[in-house]
Parts: structure tokens; sequence; C-alpha cells
């Protein structure tokens, strides 16, 4: 299949009443198929088991999103299994046909964009725009991945030497685990799964309790693009398992977490132990939590500077791996800068994400709004609120966006990750203060500088060490492509996901050389 060169898909456009009205239909028509029960997907088999668990609306938590297979150390075991079973006729399709499976599904999502847009507004919160760049991200993941496959696929030239012939080409690993987090359940869960796939390994895809429903419309699309049974395996249940079992199966080849530090150091460690028959070092590549910081200098744009903030700290409700939780303020501008971020913080809507008005929905479920809550209180201690600090109404879990003033770069609210809309506001006396306090912290993955000085740029690219760096720009919302993404120290392994290096984490290098 031909396709054009790759570039970033558009974001719709809501201004327009016609695609109003068709996101409209798509919510109905989604809600008609809330509530289904879904079973394991494991080689050709449909699986069930005697526990299921359910996934809620956060918005409307009494609706049921859907119910799902609770899977347990038998069913992990078949997974690998049927993996590795189907490894062995996988890795040895060309990269066309694999990558064909890609566009193929690409397509299909372009067709049904709003229709995905839903399950997400319905199951994990997204307002329409969050929902629209999650797709739209998924669709990308899938062109640029079936591209780079493409590039990779062949022999590769080495250096001819001494009459002989030799070259070197990309092999798969094997047997992956895929474990994406709930917060771009469609975007970061097909990336995970399709980059893997398309470089020749078969998977054992556990997704996210919070949003299951999501990342089987991945599944249900790679099936009725044909993808060939044991590739992509479908395993609903507890995170510990995934831990325990899938992680430390013998035929686990490798690791592809994104989520939380805790869990993926955790993980980290459970690989790094060799299981009883086990024949290889497990690969992990693991996408980790941030702190991330935007630092607004005396030099800035102070109206571009405040509305890049509150759009990073309170987007999806600051629930993004990149999302803004602290803003270090050069303290000339102090004042009038904060002065326009509570001003555009306390115009923001608030509710039912369905309602394409809201620009914030509801958080992920309980236990994320108690701890919100625990790092308000915190916040009261630490420092001074300046807005916020709430439960919002309706039956779901909303929460006021919140800003706390007159925060310690040592504080517990500037160090530790609430993954809420929860923003920590950090004095600098001056613009190496502030590169020195956005620096202290385990994280490094995001994080954004307004200035208009031109050597304050080149000395933030120099110093300020995170993976992914904006200047004059939002810290949220890489583009695949564009801005590869991935973190530096406790953020992660650095994976760059949507770069050209992505794939080569799923794939190994031989080396042939044929003596003439
Ligand atoms: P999480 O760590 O709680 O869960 C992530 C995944 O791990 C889920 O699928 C979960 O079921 C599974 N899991 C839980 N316990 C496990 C265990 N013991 N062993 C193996 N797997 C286990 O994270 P989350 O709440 O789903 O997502 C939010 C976190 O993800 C935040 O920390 C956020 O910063 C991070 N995140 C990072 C990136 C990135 O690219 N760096 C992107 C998105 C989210």
């Amino acid at each position: 299949m031909i396709r054009e060169q790759y570039r970033p898909t558009d974001y719709i456009d809501f201004s327009d009443e016609n695609n109003v009205e068709s996101m409209l239909n798509a919510l109905s028509r989604v809600k008609e198929k809330l509530g289904r029960t879904y079973n394991l997907k494991i080689g050709d088999q449909e699986i069930t088991t005697e526990d299921t668990f359910t996934s809620f609306n956060p918005g409307n938590i009494d609706e049921v999103i859907g119910h799902f297979q609770k899977a347990g150390e038998r069913e992990a075991d078949m997974a690998i299994e049927a993996a590795f079973e189907a490894f062995k006729s996988w890795s040895g399709v060309s990269a066309e046909e694999r990558a064909d499976y890609l566009f193929k599904a690409s397509d299909i999502m372009r067709d049904r964009r709003m229709e995905l847009m839903a399950w997400m507004v319905y199951e994990v919160g997204k307002s329409w725009a969050e929902a629209d760049g999650d797709v739209a991200e998924t669709i990308d993941f899938l062109e640029f991945y079936g591209q780079e496959a493409l590039r990779y696929a062949g022999r590769k030239e080495v250096v001819s030497f001494n009459g002989e012939s030799p070259y070197m080409e990309y092999i798969p690993l094997g047997v992956g685990v895929i474990i994406p987090p709930w917060n771009f359940p469609f975007a970061i869960t097909s990336g995970m799964a399709t980059a893997a796939i398309v470089s020749g390994n078969t998977i054992v895809l556990k997704p996210s309790s919070d949003a299951p429903a999501t990342a089987y419309q991945l599944v249900s699309i790679m099936e009725e693009v044909g993808l060939p049974p044991g590739v992509l395996n479908f395993l609903t249940g507890p995170g510990a398992l995934a831990g325990e079992k899938l992680v430390r199966h013998p035929k686990t080849r490798f690791i592809s977490f994104t989520g939380s530090m805790e869990v993926g150091l955790g993980i980290n460690k459970a690989a790094a132990e060799m299981a009883d028959g086990q024949v290889w070092i497990k690969r992990v590549v693991a996408e980790m939590g941030g702190k991330d910081a935007i630092i607004v200098d005396s030099e800035a744009n102070l109206e571009e500077a405040a509305v890049g903030v509150v759009t990073s700290a309170f987007g999806y409700n600051g629930q993004k791996c990149s999302a803004c939780s602290r803003l270090i303020v050069v303290e000339d501008v102090h004042e009038k800068l904060m002065k326009k971020v509570i001003e555009k913080t306390s115009a923001l809507s608030l509710g039912d994400p369905a309602d394409k008005a809201n620009f914030m929905g509801p958080v992920i479920n309980e236990s994320s709004m108690r701890k919100i809550e625990k790092y308000v209180e915190i916040g009261k201690k630490e420092g001074e609120l300046l807005i916020g600090g709430e439960r919002g109404e309706g039956n779901g879990y909303y929460y006021k966006p919140t800003i706390f003033g007159g925060i310690d770069r040592r504080a517990r609210l500037a160090q530790e990750e609430i993954f809420g809309p929860v923003l920590a506001v950090i004095k600098a006396k001056d613009f190496d203060d502030a590169l020195d306090i956005a620096n202290d912290t385990v994280f490094g993955l995001t994080g954004a500088v307004y200035t208009d000085n031109k050597d304050k740029w080149e000395k933030a690219t120099r110093e300020f060490h995170v993976g992914n760096l904006y200047l004059n720009r939002k810290c949220t919302g890489a583009l695949v492509g564009v801005h590869p993404f991935g973190g530096f120290n406790m953020s992660g392994t650095d994976s760059k996901a949507g770069g050209a290096d992505y794939l080569l984490l799923f794939q190994q290098a031989k080396s042939i050389s044929v003596k003439l």
C-alpha cells in the first residue's frame, strides 16, 4: 500500500456545526453500546473467567461502560504461550505486510474517529478536544510506525572489507508484554502495541483496568483488518497479575510499560530476575511520571505564558504525564503573571465532558480524587491556596482547578506527582535560579520556558534536563514525528515514542558477512 508522506493529523473543527452534530450522533451510538461484557482474547479463543470487573464512567458513576474478565495466572500463562507460538510465523512475515495491517487500521480509525472519541469521553472523562487529540495521535502512531517499519526493513549497509560482503538486518525480539496507562487509553495503548507488532513481535496487551473498553477498540480493529490470531492477545485483569506473572514469565522477551514511577521501578526489578528456563536478558522500556515545570522569565510575553500555563496545568485535569505541575516564576513578574493565571483559571468550565462546553471533566476514579484531596491538605500547610481546593458539582469525580502559591522548591507539592488539577507556584530570584529549581526533582519529562531572550533559550537548551523541552510554548501536546516523546531520570528510559529511534527498542540487529 503506497502511503503519503507522514504528517500529523489535523484536529476536528468544532466551530463547524456539522462536526458538532456528527459528534453528538457518535456519543448516542456509543451510549447504546455501553454495558456489554467483553472476553479475553488469547490466540484464536475467546475466554471467560469466574470473576469479572466493571469499568464505570468517572463523570457519571452510575453508568457502566462494560464488564471485563478478571484473568488469573492460568490465563496469563496461556496468553504468553499463545504469543510465543504465533511469534514463530509472525516473525517471518514481511515488513510490508505487517505495516499494511497498521495502515488499514489507521484508515478505519479515520473513518470512525468520532465514535472512538466518544468511548473516551465516557470511559475516561475526556473533553471533546482531548478525545480528538487522543484519536488523532493514534492514527499518527500507526501511520508513522508503519512507515518506520518499512525504513528498518531489508539489508543495511556496513563497511565492506577484506573481500567480505557484510550487511546488517533488524530482526524482532519475541514475546512482549504491553502495559499502558489509562490516561491516553487509545493513543498510548495503540502506539505501544503496534510498534511492537509491526517490528515482528507478538504481544500480550494488559490494559489499565480504568480504560479496558477503549483498549478493546484497538483489539477489535486489528481483528477486523485480519491480524493473525495470537499476534495481539488481550488480557484484562489486575495490575499485580501483570507484575507477577506476565513480567516474570521466562518466555517474555521484553516489557513495554507506561505508567507511574513506582510501578515502573517494580517492573524493572522483577524483569531483572532470571526465571527458570529463561535464556535472555529481558528488555524493559519504561516511560514513567513527571513533575513538569514551566519557567516564566521576566522577559516573557506574560499573556502567552499565562495561556500556556493554564492549558498545560488543567487540560485533561492535569492528568497528563506532561502536565505542568510546577510554575516557576521570576519574582519581578510574579504578581502580574499570577493575576492573569488566576483570571484564566477561574474562567475554566468544569462538568460533564459529553457536553462540548466543558473544558475540564472528572478525574479518573475515587482513589485519584482522594489522592488529590490529600495533597490539597498538604498544600494548605506548605503554601497559600489561591484558587480551587474543593470538589466540583456532578455525579462524578469532579475537582476544581487548584493553585497553591508560595511553595518551596523542596516541598512535597513541588516534588511528588499528584496527577490531578493541582499547580504549585514557586518564586525564583532570577532566570538562573529558576533553572536550578526546575532541575531540582527526580523527574525529567517535559519542561517549558517563556522568555524572549535568545541567550536564555540557549541556556535552557543546555541546562534544563528534560526529555522534551519547549521554548515559548506549553509543555503538553507532543505530536508524533514532530516531538519524539520520552523522559530522563525517573521519568523513564527516554524511549522517544513517535520518533525515528522508537522501533529500534523492539528489534535487535543481526550482522551477517559472506566471505566471497
Ligand atoms: P499505573 O502505574 O498505576 O498503571 C500503569 C499500568 O500498570 C496499568 O495498566 C496498570 O494496570 C499496570 N500495573 C499496576 N500495577 C502493576 C504491577 N504491580 N505490575 C505490573 N503492572 C502493573 O499508572 P496509571 O495510573 O495508569 O497512569 C498514570 C501514570 O502514568 C502517571 O504517573 C503518569 O505520569 C504516567 N504516564 C507516563 C507517560 C510517559 O510517557 N512518560 C505517559 C502517560 C502516563
